[in-house]
């Protein structure tokens, strides 16, 4: 992420993949502008918050107008970094980790999956897709030699700690943590969480609780 990128709050930045895609899909269909209303439609968040996080990128949008794609695009194109790949590796290629392997990320943005890792003789030395799967023995060597910035890890969580603590010291600047484990890391490391089971919970209590409007 740019310098540029600091200024806006992070509840914004979250939303910007999202705004991204749906952008990059609206000018591959040849539209040159979007109302606030259309885009809150199409990402579901509501379009008082998009046209805060707009406001944010400078982009202010006419009233019976809206906003200019191409301008936006290149606005995301320039803070997401999306000219640069970031180089991932997975680290549990189990059926979680081999699922993830198996999708195809570079659909959306400029992200890939370039190694797997795992301890077992069943998957090491296998490539799932195209992703080459490496031994834990060469961990700390593969991560250096690709110039991995970001580390999904899919492995049983008693594991996550012990393999966080390693790649501590590494190229790698963010975990995408998809174990239950809560993961110590030191300032320069930014970790994302991602428990399925608690969201699949959280999402039956909503539906309980708070049931849609019909
Ligand atoms: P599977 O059915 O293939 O075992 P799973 O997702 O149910 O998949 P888990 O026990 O969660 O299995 O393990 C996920 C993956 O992590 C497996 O492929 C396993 O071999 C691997 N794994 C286990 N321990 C480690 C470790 N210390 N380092 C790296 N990978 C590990």
């Amino acid at each position: 992420m740019s310098t540029e990128q600091t200024k806006i709050p992070q509840a914004t930045a979250k939303r910007l993949p999202l705004y991204y895609r749906f952008l990059k899909n609206l000018h591959a269909s040849g539209k040159l502008r979007v109302s606030s209303a259309e885009l809150s439609d199409a990402v579901k968040v509501d379009s008082a918050t998009i046209r805060r996080d707009f406001s944010y990128f400078g982009a202010l949008g006419k009233k019976g107008y809206g906003y200019n794609v191409n301008y936006l695009l290149s606005f995301f194109r320039k803070t997401l970094d999306q000219d640069e790949v970031t180089k991932v590796g997975l680290i549990g290629v189990g059926n979680l980790g081999t699922a993830l392997l198996n999708y195809n990320f570079l659909k959306n943005n400029n992200t890939k999956i370039e190694v797997g890792f795992d301890v077992s003789p069943d998957k090491v030395n296998q490539k799932i897709g195209d992703v080459s799967v490496y031994h834990m023995d060469d961990l700390e060597k593969v991560i250096e030699e690709n110039d991995i910035q970001v580390v999904i890890l899919t492995v049983p969580s008693q594991h996550a700690q012990t393999i966080t603590d390693r790649i501590s010291q590494s190229t790698v600047k963010g975990i995408l943590n998809f174990t239950p484990a809560r993961l110590t890391v030191p300032p320069a490391i930014r970790v994302h969480h991602i428990d399925l089971a608690v969201e699949l919970q959280s999402l039956i209590y909503f539906l309980k609780h708070y049931p849609a409007d019909m």
